[in-house]
């Protein structure tokens, strides 16, 4: 049996942060993942012989705890990212809508964004989304439970946004980002990753990945640990908590193996927390929000093609379409591709159940009606589901997530579930971690 000081459950970029932290203030640490490879959402890897990602990953620039870990593991943005400075909405055959994103480092787009356009959004259109931006703003900072009892479909009406402001703006900065429809998407989520841009509005451009992501960006973290003195261990499943007199006291492997440690970090899924702990913790009352908070499915569609699917590799979003949003990788992340569209699908519960052929056959149809002809050019495709992998984003369950610190002794959470204001991304998940790392001294 062996002792650390600290043991990690899950190399996400959770786990990864918080054992980056303390394997450079020099605490003895096991970071455990089940997988193959590190990275866990955030990860790339072959799948039967295609290479694949968990699902297209979008940096936005104003992340802060990231890019310190990053600079932290030696990992440089610029060879990392490429950035973009605007995005596409695409509702019908013709050209798209071209929003700037970058006030700073695409001036001239974000204006033209603003006041062009005005074939999608009349001046009417755009002026009604005034009072919705500003009361949600106010309320997000204000009244934050009030507003996560209602969904942004319900708010938009609230302040009389036009139906086509709404098609063609609220729903894609909605639907798009979180696969959810709108009358299902909480508006405290939507205000709330819409709110650090106003104080960071310098630093917005959307960076997209030079590489695969576990090799770019999670595994060169992984390396920093185990020079730092730590251990990572891939293929390593957790079974079980090691529980004595109440406290946690370490963990137990699939194989029976018992690691101890003086505090333990559970830095899954809300799924596996849940399964980790139930057992053990079912009635503490501590628990029991955390155990009410649903969770939420996603689900990504990978295709390789002959050549590009769209001239440009820009996040695009699609709003009356199952391709809530999408890019085309091949000068991005795939660059060994001559095409690669990469879709997260909306709505996810649609799809799980289906037979990867048959969710292409709903992909090529929704695609033609947005001018793209994906069918002749086909070569092969993927489908990755996450089937229990978020938290709930619909109204009313935010003041359910748990924080990191626990009533329990040796036991602390991390993952982007747990309480922090950027929802589920990877600077959440950074921050949960970072927060862990924290509460041990
Ligand atoms: C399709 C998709 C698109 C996304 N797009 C974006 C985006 O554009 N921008 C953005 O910022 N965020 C995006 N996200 C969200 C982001 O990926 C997540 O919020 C973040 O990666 C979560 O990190 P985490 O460490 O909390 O959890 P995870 O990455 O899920 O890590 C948990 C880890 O625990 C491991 N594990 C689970 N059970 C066990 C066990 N029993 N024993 C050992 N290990 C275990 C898992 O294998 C996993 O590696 C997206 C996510 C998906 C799925």
């Amino acid at each position: 049996m062996k002792k650390f000081d600290v043991i990690i459950v899950g190399a996400g970029l959770a786990g990864l942060s918080c054992g980056l932290q303390l394997s450079s203030k020099g605490k003895k640490l096991l970071l455990l993942e089940r997988e193959g490879v590190v990275g866990g959402r955030t990860s790339s890897y072959n799948l039967d012989g295609m290479d694949v990602e968990s699902g297209f990953h979008r940096y936005i620039g104003y992340y802060t705890h990231l890019p310190r870990v990053l600079r932290k593991a030696g990992v440089e943005l610029s060879e990392i990212f490429m950035w973009e400075e605007k995005i596409h909405v695409r509702v019908n055959d013709e050209k798209p809508l071209v929003l700037g994103m970058a006030p700073l480092f695409g001036m001239i787009k974000t204006i033209k964004g603003l006041v062009g356009n005005r074939r999608y959004l009349s001046l009417k259109d755009k002026l009604s989304l005034l009072p919705f931006f500003m009361n949600g703003l106010k309320d997000y900072v204000m009244s934050p439970h009030k507003l996560d009892q209602h969904s942004i479909k319900e708010y938009a009406a609230k302040y009389n946004v036009t139906n086509r402001a709404f098609h063609h703006l609220i729903v894609p900065l909605s639907s798009g980002v979180f696969f959810l429809p709108p009358e299902r998407y909480s508006a405290y989520v939507f205000f709330g990753l819409l709110a650090p841009t106003i104080p960071k509005f310098y630093k917005m451009r959307v960076g997209a990945y030079l590489g695969g992501m576990t090799e770019v960006m999670c595994q060169p973290i992984a390396d920093q640990i185990i020079k730092n003195g730590g251990s990572v261990r891939t293929h390593s499943n957790v079974e079980s908590l090691v529980i004595e007199e109440g406290k946690v006291k370490g963990i137990r492997l699939e194989d029976g193996q018992v690691y101890r440690a003086q505090h333990t970090v559970l830095a899954v899924t809300l799924y596996t927390a849940k399964k980790l702990l139930k057992p053990v913790f079912e009635n503490h009352p501590w628990f029991q929000p955390m155990f009410q908070l649903p969770l939420m499915p996603a689900v990504s569609f990978q295709i390789e093609m002959t050549k590009p699917a769209v001239p440009i590799d820009v996040t695009t979003f699609a709003p009356f379409t199952c391709l809530s949003s999408f890019a085309e990788q091949s000068r991005t992340t795939f660059q060994a591709s001559k095409g690669r569209l990469s879709i997260i699908l909306s709505p996810p519960e649609k799809f799980l159940d289906l037979d990867p052929q048959e969710t292409l056959q709903f992909i090529i149809k929704d695609a033609r009606k947005i001018g793209l002809d994906l069918e002749s050019n086909i070569l092969d495709y993927r489908q990755v589901n996450h089937e229990y992998d978020f938290h709930s984003l619909e109204p009313g369950f935010q003041a359910l997530r748990p924080t990191q610190r626990t009533p329990v002794e040796g036991l602390i959470l991390a993952g982007d579930y747990t309480r922090q204001p950027y929802f589920a991304t990877m600077e959440g998940a950074t921050l949960s971690g970072l927060k862990a790392a924290s509460l041990i001294k």
